[in-house]
């Protein structure tokens, strides 16, 4: 017995903060563990494939849709269920929002996710691309999730540990995408202040601002402020964040790139190399505050990372963008910008 509604032939770019791609073949929302297992055993009755997704901030859909069942995470939960002088262990429904979750566990003076602030999506999609920012990573607070595993058919809990996470990145992007649809996460914070040192970016906000005291409600305060001047609001501009992953080179490349590359702006790696900022290049290939006629796609003018469809009509279009970018910067650099959003399709 079907209880849960399943919608045909559903447009997909109200379920991308991009704003393209065709229609779903079905779509149905779940709200609870029960309905994600309904959905599933449903799409494979109907001999379909099934995704799961969160606010589509990070999800770029084709032009043809997607031909099987499309769920759409609206498990919701935040609860505290251990607790004690130092330590608070979070239990959340994959499904909640991710930035009211750092929101509420900054009122309650947690540190550990603070510097996570304004990244669109939702709780669940933040261990599959190991979401990181300031500092911070969800690695270094995800203590287990909780997924329903299509290999062996039943629900298990995953530890952190296990997740195969590494910069931006897990086995669930990689080894196994896919195979798990997550229902909720339980992080680890504590209760106290993020410890210096910080980004540039923030200490300067800091000075300016002249906030001595480094509360997770300050560092959060900092961290908004830096984003929301150089980042377009996906409610109001499409877009999907930063198109592209910073890459990272070994010691040898990075020479050379110096060599080439005086103003070459570089972070060192723990492995020798380094990660170079993805925007940097963008501008330097030409594509500074651009905008593309041809396509409709633009670069933000205050972060080159940032594709906004301005006036595009289909994925195709954003692709062809897309290519421009890789191909100059793969021309001046040679260096292959990976790009950071999901395709489905
Ligand atoms: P940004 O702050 O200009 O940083 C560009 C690059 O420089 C990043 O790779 C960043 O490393 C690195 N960097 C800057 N200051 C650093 C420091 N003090 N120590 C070590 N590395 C430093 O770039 P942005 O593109 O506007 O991004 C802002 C933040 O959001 C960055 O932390 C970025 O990684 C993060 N972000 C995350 C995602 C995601 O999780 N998918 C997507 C977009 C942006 P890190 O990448 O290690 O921070």
């Amino acid at each position: 017995m079907i209880l849960m509604n399943i919608s045909q032939n559903v447009s997909l770019a109200g379920y991308s903060t991009m704003g393209l791609g065709g229609p779903a073949a079905y779509l149905a929302e779940v709200t609870n563990r029960s309905e994600v297992t309904e959905a599933l055993k449903w799409a494979g009755e109907h001999q379909l494939p099934a995704v799961m997704i969160g606010e589509g901030s990070n999800i770029i859909w084709g032009d043809s849709g997607y031909p099987g069942l499309v769920i759409v995470d609206k498990i919701r939960g935040y609860e505290v269920f251990e607790e004690d002088e130092t330590n608070v262990y979070l239990t959340l429904g994959s499904g909640e929002p991710w930035d009211e979750v750092v929101g509420r566990s900054v009122e309650a003076g947690l540190t550990g996710i603070e510097a996570l602030s304004l990244i669109p999506g939702t709780a669940g999609a933040t261990p599959i691309q190991n979401v990181g920012a300031y500092g911070q990573e969800i690695s270094q607070t995800l203590t287990t999730i909780e997924a329903f595993d299509a290999q062996k058919g039943d629900f298990l809990t995953l530890a952190g540990s296990d997740c195969g996470f590494s910069y931006r990145n897990s086995r669930f992007k990689t080894t196994d995408r896919g195979r798990f649809y997550i229902t909720s996460v339980v992080l680890h914070l504590t209760k106290g202040n993020p410890l210096p040192p910080f980004y540039s970016s923030v200490q300067e906000y800091f000075e300016e601002h002249g906030i001595k005291e480094y509360t997770p409600a300050a560092l959060r305060e900092a961290v908004i402020a830096i984003r929301s001047a150089k980042l377009p609001d996906p409610a109001l501009v499409r877009n999907t964040g930063s198109f592209f992953a910073n890459p990272i080179v070994d010691a040898a490349q990075l020479d050379y790139l110096r060599g080439r590359f005086e103003a070459l702006p570089y972070w060192p790696v723990e492995s020798g190399g380094a990660k170079l900022p993805a925007a940097w290049l963008i501008e330097q290939a030409g594509f500074k505050d651009y905008h593309d006629e041809a396509t409709g796609m633009a670069t933000w003018p205050r972060q080159a990372l940032v594709l906004v469809n301005e006036h595009a009509k289909t994925t195709a279009d954003l692709m062809a963008f897309k290519q421009k970018i890789v191909d100059a910067v793969q021309a001046k650099f040679e260096i292959t910008l990976q790009q950071e959003p999901e395709l489905l399709s």
